[in-house]
Formats: C-alpha cells, structure tokens, sequence
C-alpha cells in the first residue's frame, strides 16, 4: 500500500471508518471496462444492494437514454435512485410508481454565446479527421468512427489527442471561457463552464439534505482535463479512483489486502465490499 503523502493515508482510513450516505458512480472505466458495455454480476449484485438502502447515482458523460438502460439492471425500483447524464447537464430521478425518470436539474446550453447547433458545424468543419461531433441536449460529443473502438488501449491516446485538438479550436475561436472540453478516454465531450458531475453532486447534496462528506464518489479519470477531474478533486465526496491517481490527497486509490491497486470494476467491487454504510 503506497500512499504518497500522510495527509492521503489518513484521508484513506478515515473513509474506510465513515458510513456513508448516498453514493454516486462513473460507468465507464468504474462499472464496466474501458471501451466494454456489460457491468460484471457479482459488482451489479453489489450495487443494487446499495441502491435499495441509500440514494444512489450514476454519471456519465452519456445521454439519459443510454443510462437508463444501463440503470434498469441495476435499480430494482428503489426509490433514491438519480442519473447524471452528459457530465452534470442533467439530473433525473426515478420515480418508482411510474417507472420512469424525472428531470429534477439541468445546465442550459449558452445559446447567447454560440448554440450548440453552430458549435458542432465549426468543430465539424475544422477538425481534420473522420471524427463525429453531435450535438445533444447539454453538451456536444466527440468520437470516431466505431471501428477504432475494437483496440481499447489505442483509444485511449487517440481521445486524448481528439481532445486536445478541440481545446485548440475552442480556444482559437475565443470560446474558452464559457465552455469546458473533457477527456473520457473513449472520446471528447464538451459542456458548459456551469456543468460538472461535481456541481451536480452538490445540487443533489442540497436536495436530499445529506452533507456532501457522506457521499461517497467513484470514478477513473481524475488527472486534469479528463472527465472525473472535478468530479474526484475531493471537493464534491469522498473521492475513490478506480483509473489513475492525481497528486493530490483526493481522490484516494482502492488497494486490496495484498496492496495491490485495484483498478476497474474490480477495484469498485473491492471498495464496496470495505465500505461502510449508514443506516
Ligand atoms: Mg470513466
């Protein structure tokens, strides 16, 4: 067990003692392999364990249709059950007597500055590849065309290349303030500056009137412009990376009795199985 300053070693014990009270995750990379769609049963057993005792919450970078269906396998009709679709743009609850989601939050598009519309034809335009840029209700997405996600370690660079490329256009273009253009490993997003997966744990924090430090949050892609870096500073939750770790105290990484880093949803699972939770 490596921790790489006393401050995180105590961080990490103390998280290990807490109850916590509402738990929010990342899919890709945390629930499911990189580049992979199925979460693995024993961890779907796990969560849905959770999801039947304290509010739950998944996040992602993925529009609320693709989520739901994610999510149908693992909420049993529990009753606190929310999803944080395109990176914080919005927030739905589930609403167990009808079996469907409601829009409690969401992060309007700037159309003041540039609609998304207008957007997406610049980006289009000026990106040199076969990349696809669309165009949803809160954010626009950036990927490639699907072959290339047959080699998971290769997409891995070619994103954060996507992603830096449309930071330069972004830039060039005088949008930089007004928007935040992330890395999630599989692809491009960009969001407005007022949306985060962070921000929108603290919307949910107000609304469920739980203190943000009993939240615990899990996601992989915590270093500086990847799409958990706000969502894992450790501002918004405790914060348990499963991917990479920052230089920061937050978030902490999941080690296994040997010591070993855990990574993945194995590493998820893993965390699961230690943590407390409050009744
Ligand atoms: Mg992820």
């Amino acid at each position: 067990m490596k921790f790489h300053s006393p401050e995180q070693e105590k961080a990490y014990h103390q998280a290990l003692k807490h109850k916590f009270k509402a738990m929010a995750f990342d899919i890709d990379g945390t629930l499911t392999k990189l580049a992979k769609i199925t979460i693995p049963s024993r961890l779907l057993i796990k969560l849905g364990e959770i999801a039947r005792q304290i509010p739950f919450m998944i996040c992602s970078g993925r529009d609320i249709d693709h989520i739901k269906n994610k999510a149908a396998s693992i909420n049993g009709g529990s009753k606190n059950f929310f999803i944080i679709s395109e990176n914080g743009g919005a927030t739905h609850s589930y609403d167990s007597k009808k079996n469907s989601y409601t829009e409690l939050f969401n992060i309007p598009w700037p159309d003041k500055i540039i609609t998304s519309q207008e957007l997406t034809y610049l980006l289009d335009k000026k990106l040199p590849w076969k990349i696809q840029v669309k165009s949803r209700d809160h954010s626009i997405v950036l990927y490639y065309p699907p072959v290339f996600y047959v080699f998971p370690t290769l997409i891995v660079h070619l994103s954060k290349f996507l992603a830096n490329a449309t930071r330069r256009i972004i830039k060039k273009e005088g949008y930089e303030n007004y928007f935040d253009v992330e890395d999630s490993g599989i692809g491009t997003i960009i969001i407005p500056r007022e949306s985060g997966k962070g921000k929108a744990i603290k919307r949910l924090s107000q609304y469920l009137k739980i203190p943000l430090r009993d939240f615990l949050v899990v996601g992989d892609m915590p270093e500086p412009g990847k799409n958990d870096a706000e969502f894992l500073s450790g501002n918004y939750g405790t914060a348990f990376s499963v991917g990479n770790q920052t230089h920061n105290t937050f978030p902490l990484p999941v080690y296994n009795d040997h010591g070993k880093k855990l990574r993945g949803p194995e590493g998820t699972l893993y965390l699961l199985n230690e943590i407390g939770i409050a009744n």
